[in-house]
């Protein structure tokens, strides 16, 4: 078990996870929060939403001095003092940019006749229509810079077309709600948890010690790539199987209850 003033990181989902599914609210988690903080303990927010939709939050949170994670992996958002923050202001993208997904997408249509609508063709009141969203968090939605939502009106065998032409470009699909992500292949969430740990340990070359915190399908790249892992009590049936399941702590407690629960568990003081 992990203590305190090991090299840690901690990489945690947010809704359901450290935000109330319901209210999105923390409190059950401040008290942690503010142990991590005091300890010099990077928590870094790793999340499906964009970079535009975190920055608010990550500010309430108090964590803007960290890195943290957007659009399920593909996106890594840097603070500013981060060392080559210069060359990349953006941040850190894995896979392929927003343009470049974009630029794929609208030439296979082209080519191919595929049906199908990406948050890039749409006004902010169809992203509204179809999410639910304010239409303030609707136009936060749509700043993407690394993968892009959309919606498949096509048949079954022009999906399965559409799925092999992307993978040819390096792109790959996930599923996540009603909408299908195009994203680059090689990124999600365990590969961007991989790249920052990596960035962490090279300075110091001291091993840093990774704990995930997710309640969702979406999180198991991460869970599996962070040494210690806590699979919170999720709204959901899914089975939330690991690769392996030592170091892995299931909750009884959902949203920040459970994350709560699960660092109680997980870190000696
Ligand atoms: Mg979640």
């Amino acid at each position: 078990m992990p203590y305190l003033d090991d090299n840690l990181l901690v990489f945690t989902d947010l809704d359901g996870s450290l935000l109330d599914h319901h209210s999105y609210s923390w409190q059950p988690a401040q008290e942690w929060l503010n142990r991590l903080s005091a300890a010099h303990v990077p928590v870094i927010l790793t999340t499906s939403k964009t970079a535009a939709e975190v920055a608010q939050l990550q500010q309430q949170l108090m964590l803007t001095q960290h890195p943290f994670i957007a659009e399920n992996g593909a996106m890594i958002s840097l603070p500013t003092d981060w060392p080559g923050k210069k060359e990349s202001p953006t941040g850190h993208i894995i896979g392929a940019s927003y343009e470049e997904i974009r630029h794929t997408l609208i030439t296979l249509r082209q080519r191919y006749d595929f049906e199908f609508r990406g948050f890039g063709d749409v006004s902010p009141q169809q992203v509204v229509d179809w999410t639910g969203l304010e239409l303030a968090d609707a136009k936060l939605a749509m700043q993407r810079e690394a993968s892009e939502p959309l919606i498949w009106f096509g048949n079954e065998l022009d999906f399965a077309r559409f799925e092999k032409y992307l993978h040819e470009e390096n792109l790959a699909l996930t599923r996540g709600g009603r909408f299908w992500h195009v994203m680059g292949k090689e990124a999600g969430k365990g590969p961007a948890v991989e790249w920052l740990s990596q960035q962490y340990q090279q300075p110091s070359g001291k091993p840093v010690v990774s704990i995930g915190l997710g309640d969702g399908p979406n999180d198991i790249g991460m869970l599996n790539a962070t040494d210690y892992a806590v699979v919170i009590l999720g709204h959901h049936t899914h089975a939330m199987p690991l690769e392996k399941e030592n170091g892995a702590f299931r909750t009884t407690q959902r949203g920040p209850e459970g994350w709560k629960q699960g660092l109680d568990h997980l870190i000696r003081l």
